[in-house]
């Protein structure tokens, strides 16, 4: 059973110490309880408790520092922090926020070439510190590059910093954050580390209504000296972008953690709810909402894994996890975005109470799209990949599973974020060739017809500087990427449920959603008559199999009294 059940975790493939971690947060939270939990969110308490766990239980000392500079047991390990993020999504996205932006303020961090500052966040990480990552302000938004935190060279060699960040995770507390900024008079990038608590940090006000504080601060003259220099110039710049990478990789766990508990609580609730003499979960088209929404979820969980064999196995010469993650940014969690709106749809009124975990996830699925790069900035930058994963495929040894406890230590050293239109890919072919699928073909022939129309009614120059037309072809592209993963996974993982009924199911809907966004390029008015017919290829009508639907369905049921969170 691939979907994560706090009540029977299958941590096999982990160590014990990682283990460890897993169970005792699930126990954690299962011991707070429901009824706590949400009186929590309703009153905005800061997670004092869970930070204070953390601390105690050295959770992120173990799971954030690389092996280097932290205790035996210490390493970054992606495989290991998926399954802990997939846990603090399933509880609630502030617990998750809180230890995501400890992770990206930590980035700028362990890329610095500055070993006093990595000792420092290593020793603060075994006292139970958080971080924050200063790269947003108000007035620039996506626009980085109008930085105008400034840090002014003063006769003694110190510095001196002056300017104000907006949207900072964790900026009441942290303890280093990671300011991005230029020297003043320059336009010299640098990343430097500020204590949140130093008196001349100004705390102004958390700009979110949450639980988790999300700050507006002014560094009114914050006295800064080498040893808080992370980077200069254009390490910086690559920093703020490498952080990213890593960063937005998490967003998708969290919506997969959110979306899964959802999926038993509206499942529990809609097969137990009993109208005109029948079960909920026996109307046709509630089952239909049901089976979209679980093979949706497998799907977000085998893409998100499968990625991270890519990014955990990545080389300064496979740089293909640069598709692949900004794919889980905004692909997985747009995904989850649809599973609770057919969730919502099935339970209807039931998913505003104030007792369910539904409500709030509800409400917070929402904001993974949009963080880290919105849903435009992430397809923007995928697109640059489409032409060499089309047409000009590179070998490469096969990638395996990665759930060995290695420390990932590439991630630090990413180089320069840059040449993107140079990077290669394995042939997307293969892995269809190996299914013996009706949707799986027919879903392989949608994609024939999109690359048709790349090369014989190919965008123009004007066409590529639309953005708007560019995010029609973006979806296109971007679900021919998650299909293969999630294909190349489920055969990896084709002994933990991904049975040929549950992969062509799953491919269903990929057919579906393939043609609703042919027909939306389709729409575009800047589409061209030969565009428009190749559109007209796109759509096409899944293969329907009721004897398969229904054996899927069956899993299904099997998984209604599975979980339910302790009251
Ligand atoms: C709850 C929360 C927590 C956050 N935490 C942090 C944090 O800890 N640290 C931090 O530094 N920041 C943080 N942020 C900031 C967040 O990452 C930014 O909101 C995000 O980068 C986008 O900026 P913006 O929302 O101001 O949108 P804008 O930059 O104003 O963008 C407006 C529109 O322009 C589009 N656009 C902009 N650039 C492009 C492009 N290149 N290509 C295509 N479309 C484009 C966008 O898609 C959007 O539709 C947080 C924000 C929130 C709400």
């Amino acid at each position: 059973m691939l979907l994560l059940n706090p009540k029977n975790p299958r941590l096999y493939s982990l160590d014990a110490r990682s283990r460890e971690i897993i169970e005792k947060t699930i126990a954690f939270f299962e011991s707070k309880g429901k009824k706590q939990l949400k009186k929590d969110d309703f009153d905005r308490t800061w997670y004092a408790d869970f930070l204070e766990f953390v601390k105690n239980e050295r959770i992120f000392a173990t799971l954030l520092t690389p092996s280097t500079y932290g205790q035996p047991e210490s390493r970054w390990d992606t495989y290991r922090n998926c399954a802990f993020n997939e846990v603090l999504g399933f509880y609630g996205l502030c617990y998750w926020y809180t230890w995501q932006v400890s992770i990206l303020g930590l980035g700028p961090v362990w890329m610095s070439p500055n070993e006093e500052a990595k000792k420092r966040a290593a020793a603060l990480l075994e006292a139970g510190a958080i971080f924050a990552f200063g790269l947003s302000e108000k007035e620039h938004g996506a626009d980085i590059y109008s930085t105008d935190m400034e840090l002014t060279p003063e006769s003694d060699g110190t510095y001196i910093a002056r300017g104000d960040k907006y949207y900072i995770g964790n900026g009441n507390k942290a303890s280093m954050v990671s300011t991005f900024g230029k020297f003043s008079g320059t336009s010299e990038y640098v990343f430097f580390a500020v204590d949140s608590q130093h008196p001349k940090f100004e705390c102004v006000k958390n700009v979110v209504a949450s639980q988790s504080y999300v700050a507006e601060f002014n560094l009114n003259g914050v006295p800064v000296t080498e040893t808080d220099i992370l980077s200069r110039g254009r390490d910086a710049w690559d920093s703020s972008l490498n952080t990213v990478n890593v960063g937005k990789y998490n967003l998708g766990w969290a919506s997969i953690g959110m979306s899964t508990h959802a999926f038993y609580e509206a499942l529990k609730h809609a097969s137990n709810r009993r109208l005109y003499g029948m079960s909920v979960t026996d109307f046709p088209h509630v089952k239909r909402m049901f089976t979209d929404a679980y093979v949706r979820l497998l799907a977000m969980k085998l893409f998100a894994l499968r990625a991270a064999d890519y990014f955990r196995s990545a080389s300064a010469s496979d740089r293909r996890y640069l598709l692949y993650n900004p794919v889980v940014k905004m692909k997985v969690t747009t995904e989850g975005e649809k599973v609770i709106d057919l969730l919502w749809d099935v339970i209807a009124a039931r998913g505003f109470e104030k007792d369910t975990y539904f409500e709030m996830a509800a409400r917070d699925i929402r904001a993974l799209p949009k963080l880290e790069g919105t849903v435009h900035v992430n397809i923007a930058l995928i697109v640059k990949f489409m032409k060499n994963y089309f047409f000009f495929p590179a070998p490469y040894p096969e990638v395996p599973k990665r759930s060995d406890p290695a420390d990932d230590t590439f991630f630090w050293h990413q180089g320069p974020a840059s040449g993107l239109g140079k990077i290669r890919f394995h042939d997307y072919k293969t892995i269809y060739g190996s299914f013996d699928l009706p949707n799986v073909k027919l879903f392989f022939e949608q994609i024939a017809s999109f690359t048709q129309m790349l090369v014989k009614a190919t965008p123009t120059e004007e066409q590529s500087k639309d953005i708007d037309f560019l995010l029609a072809v973006g979806e296109l592209f971007t679900l021919a990427v998650y299909a293969q993963l999630v294909l190349e996974n489920a055969r990896i993982y084709e002994n933990e449920g991904m049975d040929p009924g549950t992969v062509d199911q799953t491919f269903e809907v990929f057919v579906r959603d393939f043609s609703k966004y042919a027909l939306d390029l389709y729409s575009k008015p800047t589409a061209t008559e030969a565009q428009m017919e190749f559109c007209q290829k796109m759509v096409r009508k899944p293969v329907s199999d009721p004897a398969r639907t229904s054996r899927v369905w069956e899993t299904i049921w099997g998984l209604k009294d599975l979980y339910e969170m302790n009251p």
